[in-house]
C-alpha cells in the first residue's frame, strides 16, 4: 500500500557518541542521496499536479487533493484545513500537520478560523459547511488515538495505512484481528486499498464483493458465475455464497481495479448514495489514479537541465574545457560535503535553517581562504 510510505520516509535518528567525531561514510552520503531521491519521487506522486502559487478554494469541494492543518494560526479548539498553495505561501514556517490527500474538501485558510488572512485568495465564505474534520486535524491518528510520530518514540507501532472510506490513518496492529510481524514482512497486509473495520460495518456490501474477488483469483477452473445482465449482480453473487460470514473486520484489497466489479444497477446506485460512497463506482477517485495524473504532470514539465551540465556549459563557454572540468570537480566535492553536513544534521534530529547553511558556506570560505594563504 504506497499511501503509507509518505508516514514512514523520515530519516531514523542515530544514536553516536557526541564526544567523538562522527565519521561519515560514502555510503551514508549515497543512502542519505537515495532517500532524498525517495522523497522527490514521493511528493511528486502527491503533489505532482498541484500548483504551489494558487489557493484551490475557488475550485470548491475538489474531488481529491492534498491537505494541512496549521497550529501555528488556527484559533483555538478549531478544526482547519488548507490547501497545498496555501501550506506554502501564507503559512512558510508554521507549525503543519500532514494529512495526505482527502476528498472534498475546500481550502479554509484565512477564514473564520483563522487568526490571519489568505495571502492567495482571500474572499472566503466563514466557513466551508461541507467540509469533515476528523482527529488528523488535530494531529492524532488511528483507533488509538495518538499523534504520529508517538511522542513515545520506544514505542513503535509500525506503518500507518489511509482508510479508503473514511481516510483516517490507522496502525494496521491495531485493525487487523491477529495481526502479526511474520504476516506482515511477507505481504500479507499489502494492496492497494484498505477500509477500516468501522467502515466494513457501515458498507457491509465490501465483505460480499472482497470475498467474490478472492473466490475469481484463487479458483481458475470452478464454475463460474453466471449473471444476467439485466438483474442485480451483487444480489447473484450474495445468493451464491450464502454461507459467507458477514461480521465487519478490516479489508485489504490487492487491485483497486476491483471497483470494476461493482454493480450499477439503480437499486446498488441508491445504496451507495445512501451509505455516502458513490465515489467507489469511480475509477478516477482511486488514489492511483491520482498519482498517476500527477506523475503525468510532474513527467510532461520542461526537463531541467542538471545543475552540473548547466555550470559546465557556462564555464566552458567562459574559459575552456579545462578550467570547466576543474570547477565541476570543486563542485561535486563541494555537493558531497554538503550532503555530508545535512546527513549531520538530520542524525543530530536538527531542523536545518538558514544560518546553518549560511555557516556551512562560511566555513568553505574559510577553508578555501587558508588554502590561498598557505599558497603565499
Ligand atoms: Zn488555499
Ligand atoms: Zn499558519
Ligand atoms: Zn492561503
Ligand atoms: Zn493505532
Ligand atoms: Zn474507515
Ligand atoms: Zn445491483
Amino acid at each position: 500500500m504506497t499511501m503509507s510510505t509518505n508516514k514512514d520516509c523520515e530519516l531514523e535518528p542515530e544514536n553516536h557518541d557526541q564526544s567523538v567525531d562522527p565519521i561519515i561514510s560514502l555510503n551514508d552520503v549515497l543512502n542519505n542521496e537515495e532517500a532524498i531521491q525517495e522523497q522527490i519521487l514521493e511528493a511528486e506522486a502527491l503533489l505532482g499536479g498541484q500548483d504551489d502559487s494558487v489557493c484551490t478554494y475557488p475550485e470548491g469541494y475538489k474531488p481529491r487533493q492534498p491537505l494541512y492543518a496549521c497550529r501555528t494560526c488556527t484559533k483555538d479548539g478549531m478544526s482547519a484545513g488548507i490547501c497545498y498553495g496555501c501550506s506554502l505561501n501564507c503559512h512558510d514556517g508554521h507549525d503543519l500537520i500532514e494529512l495526505y490527500t482527502k476528498r472534498n474538501f475546500c481550502c479554509d485558510c484565512g477564514n473564520s478560523k483563522f487568526n490571519s488572512k489568505c495571502g492567495l485568495y482571500e474572499e472566503k465564505l466563514p466557513v466551508n459547511a461541507r467540509n469533515s474534520y476528523g482527529h488528523n486535524f488535530s494531529g492524532l491518528y488511528c483507533v488509538c488515538d495518538k499523534p504520529y510520530p508517538p511522542t513515545d518514540e520506544s514505542e513503535d507501532l509500525g506503518t500507518m495505512v489511509q482508510c479508503n472510506s473514511c481516510e483516517d490513518w490507522f496502525h494496521l496492529q491495531h485493525v487487523i484481528d491477529g495481526y502479526n510481524e511474520a504476516d506482515a514482512a511477507n505481504g500479507a497486509y499489502e494492496g492497494d486499498e484498505m477500509f477500516c473495520s468501522n467502515c466494513v460495518a457501515k458498507l457491509p456490501f465490501l465483505i460480499v464483493y472482497t470475498s467474490f474477488i478472492q473466490t475469481k483469483n484463487s479458483s481458475d477452473n470452478s464454475s463460474p458465475l453466471v449473471i444476467d445482465l439485466n438483474a442485480c449482480k451483487f444480489e447473484a453473487i450474495k445468493q451464491s455464497n450464502s454461507t459467507l460470514n458477514m461480521d465487519a473486520k478490516t479489508l485489504i484489497i490487492k487491485d483497486c481495479n476491483w471497483r470494476a466489479e461493482l454493480c450499477k444497477c439503480q437499486k446498488c446506485i441508491n445504496m451507495y448514495e445512501d451509505a455516502n460512497c458513490a465515489f467507489l463506482t469511480e475509477h478516477e477517485d482511486t488514489l492511483q489514479f491520482y498519482i498517476a495524473q500527477n506523475e503525468h504532470a510532474a513527467s510532461s514539465k520542461p526537463a531541467e537541465k542538471p545543475i552540473e551540465r548547466e555550470l559546465y556549459d557556462y564555464v566552458a563557454e567562459k574559459q575552456s574545457h579545462d578550467v570547466a572540468l576543474m570547477v565541476l570537480s570543486g563542485f561535486e566535492q563541494m555537493k558531497s560535503q554538503l550532503n555530508a553536513f545535512m546527513l549531520e544534521k538530520a542524525k543530530e534530529n536538527k531542523v536545518i535553517k538558514k544560518e546553518d547553511v549560511e555557516n556551512f558556506f562560511e566555513g568553505l570560505r574559510a577553508a578555501k581562504r587558508r588554502r590561498m594563504d598557505g599558497d603565499d
